[in-house]
Formats: structure tokens, C-alpha cells, sequence
């Protein structure tokens, strides 16, 4: 009996965590509480791989001390909302139905992925602009990764990739056998890039036609985790089919991190969506455009409190700097 318990227990050592959860938390503007202008989150993988999930206007500097280490940055889109053309003044400045920011001179983006040495991953279009403004920055573009698809990160230094929506990217951690996919998945809405990022020759190029510089599809992601995790970042879009035919279908999404924001519909759609197409285990609120909460509570007239009620999953709002859990099959275990 006792040679038994011996090798039992040696098993145990030699065998895998089982309970490996991926931790998400939210960087806004206001402790513990979600809003207007919140929108980055950060990823982390069981195997150690962390992502931030657009740089926003969240964040004080490119070392905000809340962020950590950051293997891999993703831009769903081009506006200064999620590209980064303001940072926030302070932590907990302004309110939290309009935080407190200023204008940078070059995206936070581009900034965050020098400072982190971390991977780009984001489509060709919108890469090339983030590497020129690398290249404003520093002096130097920001290269394609050795792979263009693929990364064992950390890398040695800031790359970016080369795909397009419906590409997969494959960010490992050294010494893991497994990696994090990350795939490009399509957004219906708008994809123009701040004009105060812009040239003045494109500007005035652009004024004298009303239009507006549009770098290719906005998109979302489907991030497949190495625990089972598939996570949909809805990014800033209205309703469409293929939230059925490719995020539930074909990546059988089971959680859904789902951007509300005004002019996308989905204050209005978010329930169709959610309950009929992507159909997740869970869905994480963020991007309200509202003061969503008050002492951390759905502020009760908000559109935000209203959605909450029309969707059938498990809905947790993305809290500034609470850390939730999720298991692989969609569900919150610890700190919802
Ligand atoms: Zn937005």
C-alpha cells in the first residue's frame, strides 16, 4: 500500500496542472469600476504567453506599471480609441464618463511594442502603419518576425506579423509544446486612422475630399488558448453572419469578450448576437461608452445593466484591474 501511494504520488509530480486557467484583466481609467473609455485587457496564457488586446487609451505611458510584460500587442482597429492617439492622464483621472487624457505625438501602439519588445499581430495594412510610427520614433521600422505567422516569444526584439483577416498566428512560449493561435476574424464597421496621426500632405489631401484614410478591414480576434479557452474579441463591430458561420461554427468560440460602444448598433443587436450567433459559455462586457458602474455595480438605468439582462450566458463586466479566471470550456472559476 504504501509503494502504491509512493508511485501515485510521483505520478501526480511528473503529470501536467490540470486546473490551468487563462487570467484576463481589464486596464481602464477607473479602479474597480468599468468606463466610458475602457477597453484594454490583458491575456494570460497557462504557458505564461500574455497578450494585450488593444493598447486604447488606457494606459499612462508605454510602462504603465499595471500592464507587466506583454509578449504579443493586438490592434483590432484604426481608431484613436484602440490605436492609442491619447493616454491616460492618471490613473482614476477625469470621470468615469470621460477620463481624464492627452494627446500623444505618436501611437501607443507603436510605443507599447517598442517598450514590451513584443510582437505585433495585426493585419498587413494596419502593421505597416504602426511600423512606420516605430520608425518616427526610433529611427528604424518595426520588421516582419523571422516567421511571419509564428513566434516563440519573448522575442529577442519587436516584430510585427504578416497575415490578414482569417490568418492564424501562433505565439508559443519557450520551451511549451503547445501555443496560443491567435486568428483574425472580421468586424463591420470603419477602419480610418486618426488624422492627428497622420501626414499634413495626406490631411490636406484627404480634407479636400471629405474622405477619410481607411487602412484596410477593421477586424476581431479568436484567440484558441492552450487550455481549451477560445475566446472572441468581438472588436468595435455591428451584428454580422459570420459571428454564426466562423466564430461559432467553424472556432466554436465559448467566450466572448464583447465591445458594446455606440455606433456599431450592438447597444440594440448585443442580444441577438450573443444568444443566436456566437452562442459563447460566457461573455465579458467592455467598451460600454457609458459609466457602466458605480462602486463596481451596473449603474441601473445604463445600457449596459439593460444587455446584462437580455443575455442568456453568464455575463461579467470587465472591472478595471479585477483579474478573472476562465477555465477551457468558457467558465469564469475565480474573481467574477
Ligand atoms: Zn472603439
Amino acid at each position: 500500500m504504501k509503494t502504491a501511494c509512493a508511485t501515485l504520488a510521483l505520478t501526480l509530480i511528473a503529470m501536467p496542472t490540470l486546473a490551468q486557467n487563462v487570467r484576463i484583466t481589464p486596464i481602464g481609467s477607473h479602479p474597480g469600476e468599468l468606463c466610458a473609455n475602457d477597453r484594454a485587457t490583458v491575456f494570460e496564457d497557462p504557458s505564461g504567453v500574455r497578450i494585450l488586446y488593444d493598447v486604447a487609451q488606457n494606459l499612462t505611458g508605454p510602462d504603465d506599471p499595471r500592464v507587466g510584460d506583454v509578449d504579443v500587442v493586438l490592434l483590432s482597429h484604426m481608431h484613436g480609441d484602440h490605436l492609442g492617439n491619447l493616454r491616460l492622464r492618471a490613473v482614476g483621472a477625469g470621470t468615469c464618463a470621460n477620463s481624464g487624457r492627452e494627446p500623444v505625438p505618436h501611437a501607443m501602439t507603436a510605443e507599447v511594442v517598442i517598450e514590451k519588445e513584443a510582437v505585433l499581430v495585426t493585419t498587413r495594412a494596419q502593421a505597416g502603419f504602426v511600423a512606420n510610427e516605430v520608425r518616427e520614433i526610433r529611427g528604424e521600422s518595426l520588421p516582419i518576425c523571422d516567421s511571419p505567422v509564428t513566434a516563440t516569444v519573448p522575442v529577442d526584439a519587436a516584430c510585427r506579423s504578416s497575415m490578414d483577416l482569417g490568418g492564424r498566428f501562433v505565439a508559443t512560449a519557450a520551451g511549451a509544446d503547445q501555443g496560443v493561435e491567435i486568428n483574425i476574424v472580421f468586424a463591420s464597421h470603419v477602419n480610418n486612422a486618426p488624422n492627428s496621426l497622420l501626414s499634413e500632405a495626406q490631411r490636406e489631401l484627404l480634407d479636400a475630399n471629405g474622405a477619410v484614410l481607411e487602412l484596410g478591414p477593421p477586424t476581431g480576434y479568436v484567440i484558441r488558448f492552450t487550455n481549451g479557452l477560445t475566446a472572441y474579441l468581438s472588436g468595435d463591430t455591428g451584428i454580422h453572419s459570420e459571428m454564426r458561420t466562423i466564430v461559432n461554427e467553424y472556432h466554436n468560440a465559448n467566450l466572448a469578450v464583447l465591445n458594446l460602444g455606440n455606433n456599431p448598433g450592438i447597444y440594440y443587436s448585443a442580444a441577438h448576437a450573443m444568444n443566436e450567433l456566437v452562442q459563447p459559455a460566457s461573455v465579458i462586457i467592455t467598451h460600454p461608452n457609458e459609466a457602466a458602474t458605480e462602486n463596481g455595480e451596473p449603474r441601473p438605468q445604463s445600457h449596459t445593466a439593460r444587455i446584462i439582462e437580455e443575455i442568456d450566458a453568464p455575463t461579467h463586466l470587465a472591472l478595471n484591474g479585477r483579474t478573472m479566471e476562465f477555465d477551457g470550456r468558457g467558465r469564469c472559476v475565480s474573481g467574477c
